[in-house]
């Protein structure tokens, strides 16, 4: 595959400006490249500039900008929010960035249909205030929602807080149009919510990473917007008596919640301690936060009451909370949501992770994960979508062991951790993707036979390895 591109010369800088107007580019200023030069993936050495940031408007746009690029062999990388955990974002060949930040019109919310199409670039809040207008939702967005795009969401196959019960972006994309590394424009799918019509080319590119094309329009399914929605925070004494609760909820009292939350004892520590706010959680081991939503206040709330009791009989729970309504939500998801920031306030070194194993393995992987942390020498609070088995573990510099070199280390300890999620029947990234970030570790977890068969589709859809390479295989 194609290791050396050729650089953004003035005469194509003149060819872009030829297509998207000298408005729309970005160059020769470091300043205004910075923003476009990471994502939110920690650490500096996930930092690349472009030559050129392209502003595309229009999918002929960037049709003509992809012709130009794989005809001159100069490395494009497309770009939503960048709000992206694993480097997908960030041009690591310099080249060419197209962003996509002003295709940003939600083109038609189809009530009769249930249906909404999108630019990539429009921000996954602004859909969902659009389809609520409407009585309806898009249910299947991360919890980055005031930030990322919905294109970005789609490229990452993101999940989130309401994956349980509604599943990840993917499961809600009907069609796709793309414009492919080539230039040429490929239009799956439509409105329509069956569609056996060859190949699933919809869900090859559904976390595709921007490796195997530019998607320009999106079909997304919505749903009626359920009127309740209840929340509940719920203690428990240790991580194992929480997650005793989780398969019991949907096994016993056959509720499948919106999506259930969980932090263990480190997470809280870290973020009480930044939030000033110890008292009420000083004596957890564990948290749940479960979100319920429904048709009818009564039979929500009655679902509420029937969890509870089961956290307490069946999970020795130590104190619980149901939230009804916008304040109470916030004040009860507030930990959770402040969790991120707490880490980042504690050390500039950290690896937010990803893992995905079996939901009932989380407790094995979780005491796995507390004998690694001590091998090491490091801190690994971990939250995480537990509903789904989704762990995000975080790896953390202690600030009181400043002696131990970190970054050298953390090749080692990613080995040792992934490898504990291959034993569990997991993998690397539920949501976040492969990116840059964990790019080499795939061989970890995919046999060669797996990884030649997605080379061999790249390759076949993309001769010339123009478009966000380094990236993902
Ligand atoms: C506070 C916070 C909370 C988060 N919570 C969640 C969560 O709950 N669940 C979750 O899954 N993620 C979460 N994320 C990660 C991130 O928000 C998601 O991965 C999101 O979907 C990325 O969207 P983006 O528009 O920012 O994409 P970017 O970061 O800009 O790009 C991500 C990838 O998509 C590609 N791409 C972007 N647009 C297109 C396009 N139009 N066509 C083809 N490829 C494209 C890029 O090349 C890149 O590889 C969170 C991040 C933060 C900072």
């Amino acid at each position: 595959m194609q290791a050396k591109y050729n650089k953004v010369t003035t005469n194509i800088l003149d060819q872009l400006k030829d297509i998207v107007g000298e408005e729309n580019l970005i160059y020769a200023n470091r300043e205004k490249m910075e923003p476009y030069s990471h994502d939110e993936t920690h650490a500096a050495d996930y930092a690349f500039y472009p030559e050129v940031v392209v502003k595309a408007t229009s999918r002929d746009e960037i049709s003509s900008i992809l012709k130009l690029a794989n005809r001159e062999i100069i490395p494009v990388t497309p770009r939503g929010a960048g709000s992206g955990l694993s480097g997908g974002a960030i041009p690591l060949f310099g080249g060419i960035l197209i962003s996509l930040e002003k295709m940003n019109r939600i083109l038609e919310i189809d009530r009769e249909n249930l249906i909404a199409v999108v630019e990539p670039g429009v921000i996954t809040n602004d859909l969902n205030n659009s389809a609520q207008q409407e009585g309806l939702f898009f249910a299947g967005y991360p919890m980055s929602v005031e930030t990322s795009f919905v294109g970005g969401n789609v490229a990452e196959n993101a999940g989130g807080g309401r994956a349980l019960k509604y599943g990840v972006t993917g499961r809600h994309v009907l069609g796709l149009e793309i414009v492919l590394p080539t230039g040429e424009i490929a239009s799956f799918g439509g409105k329509r919510f069956k569609d056996v019509t060859g190949y699933n080319m919809i869900q090859l590119m559904v976390g595709s990473e921007g490796t195997l094309g530019i998607f320009t329009k999106i079909t997304l399914k919505l749903l009626p917007l359920p009127p309740v929605k209840i929340d509940m925070l719920v203690l428990f004494p240790d991580v194992s008596s929480a997650l005793k609760i989780v398969p019991l909820i949907m096994t016993e009292l056959r509720i499948i919640p919106t999506g259930i939350e969980f932090m263990d004892r480190l997470s809280l520590d870290i973020t009480c301690n930044h939030l000033g706010e110890k008292k009420q959680y000083e004596k957890a081991g564990a948290i749940l936060l479960i979100e319920m939503d429904g048709n009818n206040r009564e039979q929500v709330l009655e679902e509420c009451f029937q969890i509870d009791d089961l956290c307490y009989k069946k999970g020795a729970a130590l104190d619980s909370f149901i939230a009804e309504g916008p304040r109470e939500q916030e004040k009860i998801w507030h930990i959770r949501k402040m969790a991120g920031e707490a880490y980042s306030a504690l050390s500039t070194i950290l690896s937010a992770e990803d893992l995905v194993v079996p939901p009932g393995k989380i407790v094995e992987t979780i005491s796995e994960v507390e004998t690694l942390s001590k091998k090491y020498g490091l801190l690994m609070p971990c939250f995480g979508h537990v509903g789904d088995g989704n762990l995000h573990v975080t790896i953390i510099e202690d600030p009181s062991k400043k002696n131990i070199k970190v970054k050298e280390m953390l090749p080692a300890v990613f080995s040792e951790l992934y490898l504990i999620v291959k034993r569990m029947g997991g993998t690397i990234s539920g949501e976040h993707g492969i990116g840059y970030k964990r790019r080499e570790y795939m061989p970890l977890v995919l046999g060669e036979t797996e990884l030649q068969a997605m080379k061999h589709i790249k390759q076949a859809l993309d001769p010339n390895n123009i478009l966000n390479p380094g990236k993902l295989l």
